[in-house]
């Protein structure tokens, strides 16, 4: 692109010197429409140097104007967008759909995959091009003659069907029937497929794929029915083909799961229904619905437009403000994915209140509450009728309720898994059913509005750490996620006293993608977790160098009480003293802070009080801790980790190990186990696991435990807290 605007410069007479542009978004999204943009600002008298394009700037005012969106495919191809949630297979079946088309047809055949950086449940764009000549298009199908949706909830959240051609497709994937899938999509949806003359189609899948047991996997139902509507091959051949390309996916798994993707083919398309579309829809208006989930206008600017693909419109104004990258916490709160299919049901009467479901659940979404008299009068009546007793005598007086937040949870049955008690008190039921109940509407209030009692039962032990707010939550982490409930649990026991650095791999992309933040201020203190991303090769010496530069500023704290603790009066020195006796203890310096901070604000003139306000958030004791995956801790990182560990400083590592490298795919890493299959070691390792907890055992100093919550909870507890 950069050739050809010297190009264009060098034919042209007199022209003046254009430096080139900054091209807002890489070759992959390359839009035709800007890069006429370019030409025509060449092609001015007094072409605009230094520009912009693709971003709107609306600060410094160097964007160029773009025109209409303008497809540059031949007319006889055809473009297809589906639009598929992480981990449902979508984009595996797009992909070989295409190798379908691409060796069985003598058409072309073009695919461009687009995803969020959640792990799994996010949500994924395919983009697919079939055409009799070559094709040499862009990558990102604007203009499609066919579209498939996955989520009917994404209709309210993203912009589905804008783009559809005239007479073009549209396939959803409804848990609704006819009537009620027309009642439930928004007017806006249904005002574009009036304008469009469109084709509508929808087709129970998520039903379908739980009867056959595929679980949440649509993807073959969803592609076989994509073979009938769009008619590209033989409807009776397509499925001889996929059938072919589903073993070839699928029979490492084994023929059952073989045998359930053919019968997700033979019977996908002919659960299709066609619904009419009503020619006065396109008189429709927008429904005005109530955001239950406002946030700041961090979140309302800028997360929920990136959160509904909208991020590259956002013009430079939106950031004013956030010029030094710096993003909001807690984030995740407003995302309210709904993306499981099936979430718990509490059922009091059988609960032995024991947390455990608390304890497991990856995404922090169950959670014990105790409420008092004064909550309960204020709660909905959801909460009202089926709140128990709080057991135990120094619970006496309080109710107790196990509550789930139905549109955070994943489905991943764990807590129904875990929970021990005789009679089951937590049973999987349709998410709809769940928030037809209100349970949405109890989370809501109980989450956010009752005190999370968490000093009336000793903290430490599985049952006292589950009434502890979770400062981290409904992070993108795969459904059952074996990492997440050890962070959760460490965000429970030293809450907002935590420091992390946190190691680049699975970890640090559930802990912190943008606009997502699970890591969160704690609704007591208003205070939340300091967390940040370090490289690979470095996270070690990066946590190491947090802890440090904490001990330097809480000395400078030190300094400053012990110079002017003779002329303060006595209350605040008094605190002083305390402080300097106990400034390592984690909650007696939580507390002095608690009492100090407000008495230096109300006596800023005395001697260093104001340097001392502007130190306050070290006045409490840190909890240093250092988090990744073994790919770091073993392999990329380990160089560092062995200097940390032999430096003696006092910091907490936390290796998730999982045997593999598993946010890149699986590759064998140096704490595989001899024998394991995994990427790069395909006939199995031939060297055994290295022991990275007798090598930092061989320093003395180190405390080290092997930890395992299926194995003894409270032993993870007490390694965690020792
Ligand atoms: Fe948590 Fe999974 Fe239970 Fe949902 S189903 S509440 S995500 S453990
Ligand atoms: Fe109740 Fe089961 Fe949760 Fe224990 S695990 S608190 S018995 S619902
Ligand atoms: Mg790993």
């Amino acid at each position: 692109l950069y050739l050809d605007i010297k190009a264009a410069y060098y034919g042209k007479e007199n022209a003046p010197v254009i430096v080139g542009g900054r091209y807002g978004l890489s070759s992959k999204d390359v839009d035709p429409a800007q890069m006429i943009a370019i030409y025509e600002n060449l092609n001015l008298d007094t072409p605009k140097n230094g520009f912009t394009v693709g971003i709107i700037d609306d600060v410094s005012f160097t964007s160029l104007p773009v025109g209409e969106k303008i497809s540059l495919s031949d007319s006889d191809c055809i473009e297809c967008l589906f639009y598929g949630l992480g981990a449902d297979g979508t984009v595996g079946a797009n992909k070989n759909s295409i190798k379908i088309i691409g060796d069985k047809t003598d058409l072309y055949a073009q695919a461009y995959f687009a995803y969020d950086s959640k792990k799994s449940g996010g949500y994924t764009r395919s983009h697919l091009r079939f055409g009799k000549k070559p094709i040499r298009s862009t990558y990102l199908v604007s203009n499609p003659h066919f579209i498939a949706c996955s989520v009917a909830a994404y209709l309210d959240i993203y912009d589905v069907v804008d783009g559809l051609r005239d007479g073009g497709t549209f396939l959803l994937n409804s848990i609704w029937d006819a009537q009620k899938t027309v009642e439930k999509i928004p007017n806006r949806v249904k005002r574009i497929l009036a304008q469009k003359n469109a084709n509508f189609y929808i087709l129970n899948a998520t039903k379908l794929a739980y009867e056959i047991g595929l679980g949440n996997r649509t993807n073959t139902i969803m592609q076989s029915a994509f073979f009938k509507l769009s008619g590209i091959i033989n409807y009776e051949e397509a499925q001889k083909y996929m059938k072919e390309y589903a073993y070839k996916t699928y029979h490492k798994k084994g023929d059952k799961i073989v045998e359930m993707n053919y019968k997700a083919i033979d019977e996908g398309a002919s659960e299709l229904v066609k619904i009419e579309i009503d020619p006065s829809w396109i008189n429709l208006k927008d429904e005005i619905k109530e955001d239950k989930y406002k946030g700041s206008s961090f979140v309302e600017n800028i997360v929920k437009p990136m959160n509904a693909a909208r991020g590259d419109s956002l013009p430079v104004s939106a950031f004013v403000g956030y010029e030094d990258g710096s993003f909001e916490s807690g984030t995740t709160e407003f995302e309210k994915r709904g993306v499981g299919v099936m979430v718990p049901k509490w059922i009091g009467e059988n609960c032995i209140q024991c947390n455990q479901c608390a304890f497991v659940c990856p995404h922090a979404v169950i959670r014990p509450f105790l409420i008092d008299e004064n909550e309960m009068s204020n709660a909905p009546q959801g909460v009202k009728d089926k709140a128990i007793d709080a057991k135990g005598k120094e619970l006496a007086g309080l109710k107790y309720k196990i509550q789930v937040s139905p549109l955070d949870c994943t489905g991943c049955e764990l807590c129904a898994h875990e929970c021990p008690s005789k009679e089951k008190s937590l049973v999987m039921v349709p998410l709809n059913g769940e928030i037809e109940k209100g349970e949405q509407e109890n989370a809501d209030y109980l989450f956010k509005k009752v005190v999370y009692k968490d000093d009336l039962v000793n903290k430490q032990s599985v049952k006292g750490s589950g009434f502890a707010q979770p400062l981290f939550e409904f992070h993108g982490a795969c459904p059952g996620c074996g990492e997440t409930p050890y962070i959760t649990l460490v965000t429970r026991l030293f809450g907002e006293q935590l420091m992390v650095a946190n190691a680049t791999g699975c970890s640090s992309i559930y802990g912190g993608s943008a606009p997502s933040s699970p890591y969160r201020k704690s609704n007591k203190t208003g205070n939340g977790v300091a967390w940040a991303n370090s490289l690979f090769e470095d996270n070690a010496e990066f946590g190491m160098g947090m802890k440090i530069a904490t001990a330097t500023i809480r000395h400078r704290v030190e300094n400053i009480m012990l110079n002017t603790k003779d002329k303060a009066p006595n209350a605040i020195a008094a605190l002083y003293n305390d402080w300097l006796a106990n400034k390592e203890d984690r909650l007696v310096t939580q507390s002095i802070r608690d009492t100090l901070v407000p008495l230096l604000e109300a006596n800023q003139d005395i001697q260093g009080a104001k340097e001392l306000l502007s130190l306050k958030q070290y006045i409490a004791k840190k909890s240093q801790w250092i988090i990744g995956g073994d790919g770091w801790a073993y392999d990329i990182g380990y160089g560092g980790l062995d200097h940390v560990l032999a430096s003696g400083e006092n910091v907490n590592v936390l290796v998730l190990d999982t045997e593999v490298y598993s946010n890149t795919g699986g590759q064998s890493s140096k704490s595989s186990r001899s024998g394991s299959v995994a990427q790069f070691s395909a006939s199995g390792k031939s060297v055994q696991k290295k022991d990275l907890g007798q090598i930092s055992m061989t320093y003395g100093n180190i405390f080290v435990a092997q930890i395992n919550l299926n194995a003894s909870q409270a032993n993870v507890i007490k390694a965690i807290t020792a």
